[in-house]
């Protein structure tokens, strides 16, 4: 396993990171045992990073992750997220970062996390983010309860923009850097670089989508990209490459982002998203992928309040 700093913090997590999402049933129903096996065969692998949050199969993931780093705390880096929890879905207030973050700590069995992010930025109002959120967040870091803050989201465009305007330690991106789409390194990428800000990428698979699997149901991307998406499913059945392995090195391989974040409930799929660490993409192959998914290339899914939408985005 590699390990990289994570922007100016002192975190070094596994360029390998386990998204804990599946863990919530996000994705469908799993085996919980075998989900907490997965956790344990992860962190004796060396994956160091999870990152959970309570909007995770509302508050399931984080139970199920606290249950199976009991006893690990002290080997991985621990990341959850507020904000994005309430029945009626967000709440961006100082007093609700504050409370969540106290029952987040509950559930997952510990007295701090490593990492406090403030969940899907684009559905909360900016001033609120930076007026009371992040302020909330910093005080929790002084008092202990978070060791570092950052934000997350899809619209590159404001996690940019509140970057610049509050001094967050990191931003996690999701579906911005992938074989599909790759705008990340247009926007927000560049600034965090210059600003040493920790930058981590969720979602290699494009949600699911860039597996040898159909992508589930819920899924936001147009119709057109996920048919271009299984266009490249059959092209990589016709050449005997695993999809998942050849789209997560794709992302492994990018020179600034820290941690690749993918969602794993068993041990099947770790093993074989360890055995992209030593996967080589034929360049051949890699160029035909990018001839079926060019027509649909950059196209984003509109997420969150319409004024805080990427304006340089083909949103749809
Ligand atoms: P992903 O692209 O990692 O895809 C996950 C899906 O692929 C799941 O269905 C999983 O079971 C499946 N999968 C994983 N490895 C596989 C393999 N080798 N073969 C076949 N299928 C495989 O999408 P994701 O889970 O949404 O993203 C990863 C993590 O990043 C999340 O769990 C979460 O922790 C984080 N994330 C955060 C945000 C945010 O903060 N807004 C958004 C998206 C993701």
């Amino acid at each position: 396993m590699r390990y990289r700093r994570l922007g100016r913090t002192d975190l070094e997590p596994s360029i390998l990171g386990y998204g804990a999402s599946p863990l919530g049933e996000e994705f469908g129903p799993i085996d919980a045992a075998e989900g907490e096996r997965a956790v344990h065969a992860a962190i004796d692998a060396g994956v160091n990073f999870f990152d959970t949050a309570p909007y995770y199969g509302r508050t399931l993931s984080e139970t199920r992750l606290g249950q199976a780093l009991r006893g690990r705390r002290d080997r991985v880096i621990l990341a959850t997220k507020c904000c994005r929890d309430t029945a009626d879905g967000f709440d961006f207030s100082a007093r609700r970062v504050t409370d969540s973050l106290d029952e987040s700590l509950r559930r997952l069995g510990t007295d701090y996390v490593d990492l406090l992010q403030i969940h899907d930025i684009e559905f909360g109002d900016r001033r609120q983010i930076l007026e009371e959120a992040l302020p909330a967040a910093r005080r929790a870091q002084q008092a202990g309860k978070a060791r570092w803050i950052g934000v997350t989201g899809l619209q590159l465009e404001m996690l940019e923009d509140v970057a610049r305007r509050f001094e967050v330690d990191t931003v996690l991106s999701y579906a911005r850097y992938n074989l599909a789409i790759t705008d990340l390194d247009r926007s927000l990428r560049p600034f965090a670089e210059e600003r040493g800000i920790g930058l981590i990428n969720a979602s290699p698979l494009l949600l699911g989508a860039l597996t040898h699997g159909a992508p589930p149901p819920w899924h936001p991307a147009a119709p057109e990209l996920l048919e271009a998406c299984a266009k490249v499913d059959a092209a990589c059945r016709d050449a005997g490459v695993a999809l998942p392995a050849l789209a997560l090195r794709f992302c492994l391989d990018h020179p600034y982002v820290s941690t690749t974040l993918v969602g794993m409930s068993n041990r099947e799929q770790l093993a074989m998203n360890l055995a992209a660490l030593d996967f080589e993409i034929d360049a051949a192959l890699l160029r035909k992928i990018r001839s079926l998914l060019e027509p649909v290339s950059g196209r984003i899914w509109a997420s969150g309040l319409p004024e805080n939408h990427d304006q340089a985005a083909k949103i749809q």
